[in-house]
């Protein structure tokens, strides 16, 4: 780790400064939200978005929920239906997470959405967490400030309890005010679905997209809901390529597409130099990739299982046994 000793610093504006110098430099930084202490990366960058699960210890990648300054913001990265604007206009700032249409022209590193069509975003209301987003200037890839598989973190001691030397910086503004992490909402096709229960209730939920004559009293019930889902990869949690998919791959069958690392070369090359936070973030845009080529199949070079190599691993397996 490139961080030998994490500092605890004070909310104020020159702390601010400092973090968001930091995540400008593509490191991590722990800071509070009204939910959780979460840790922040810019959501532009790849391989900053890598360090966020090489501190974690995090042995597998799932998106990432990302952080903006406000609605304005949030629209440059997905696309929001009337539904959505309403959520927005209700909850935001606030404990509400959406997730929306990811629009090409966002910017955001893939490895954020771990390679689906999808993106999850919040505007939080916590002033440390706003005033690092006004110093960044950029959105902010951040999942809770603890290693994997421990509690989640209210308090900086449960920060530092699991993240110590593993991160430079958090910044403390005391215990986090509501404990649990956000709803989860998705609004996709017309469909409004509550994927992670939190501060704000279904009730509310539904209260807020009732609006005039039209009253909502359950999900999935969207009136412009197509009959059938066109494009079930955005309704899943887990992207993985349509085509078949072998790992541990020395060389490529005359039918496939080669995923080379380090000293196995392909079509395409995770990173012809054999390092893993480049592998991870090139990962998903390579599985495009082979997903849209002319070859039938896919295979992927053996990736050595070290550090982050091990949420690679699992990525890949995933993509190997389609579940
Ligand atoms: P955390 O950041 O640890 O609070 O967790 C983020 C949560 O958001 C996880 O449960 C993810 O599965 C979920 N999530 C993030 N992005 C998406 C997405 N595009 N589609 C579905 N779920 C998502
Ligand atoms: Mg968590």
């Amino acid at each position: 780790m490139d961080a030998p000793n994490t500092r605890i610093l004070p909310y104020n504006a020159h702390n601010t400064a400092e973090a968001a110098a930091l995540i400008a430099a593509g490191q991590c930084v722990a800071v509070p939200t009204e939910t959780v202490y979460g840790l922040a990366a810019d959501a532009t960058d790849g391989a900053a978005v890598a360090g966020v699960y090489a501190a974690k210890g995090r042995p597998s990648f799932n998106p990432l929920i990302v952080h903006v300054l406000d609605v304005a913001a949030a629209k440059k990265l997905a696309a929001f239906d009337a539904r959505a604007e309403a959520l927005a206009a209700a909850f935001w700032p606030g404990p509400l997470t959406l997730v929306l249409p990811l629009k090409p022209s966002s910017g955001i590193a893939s490895l954020v959405t771990a390679g689906l069509e999808t993106i999850a975003i919040r505007v939080p209301a916590h002033r440390a967490m706003r005033a690092l987003l006004e110093a960044c200037g950029k959105p902010l890839a951040a999942p809770s400030a603890n290693a994997s598989g421990t509690i989640s973190p209210t308090r900086v001691e449960h920060v530092m309890a699991s993240l110590t030397d593993r991160i430079p910086l958090v910044i403390d503004d005391g215990p986090t005010r509501q404990g649990i992490e956000s709803t989860i909402v998705r609004e996709v096709f017309g469909m409004t679905r509550i994927l992670r229960h939190g501060p704000i209730t279904g009730a509310q939920v539904l209260a807020a997209l009732s609006t005039g004559k039209r009253k909502v009293d359950r999900f999935d019930t969207g009136a412009d809901a197509p009959e059938t889902v066109e494009a079930p990869g955005q309704l899943s949690s887990h992207y993985a390529p349509r085509k078949p998919l072998r790992i541990d791959a020395p060389r490529a069958a005359e039918d496939e597409w080669m995923i080379g690392f380090g000293p196995t070369p392909g079509d395409d090359t995770l990173s012809a130099s054999g390092n893993l936070t480049e592998a991870a973030t090139r990962l998903f845009d390579l599985l495009h990739r082979a997903d849209a080529s002319d070859l039938p199949k896919i295979a992927v070079a053996p990736v050595p299982d070290d550090g982050i190599g091990e949420a690679i691993n699992d990525r890949l397996r995933r993509a190997a046994h389609r579940d």
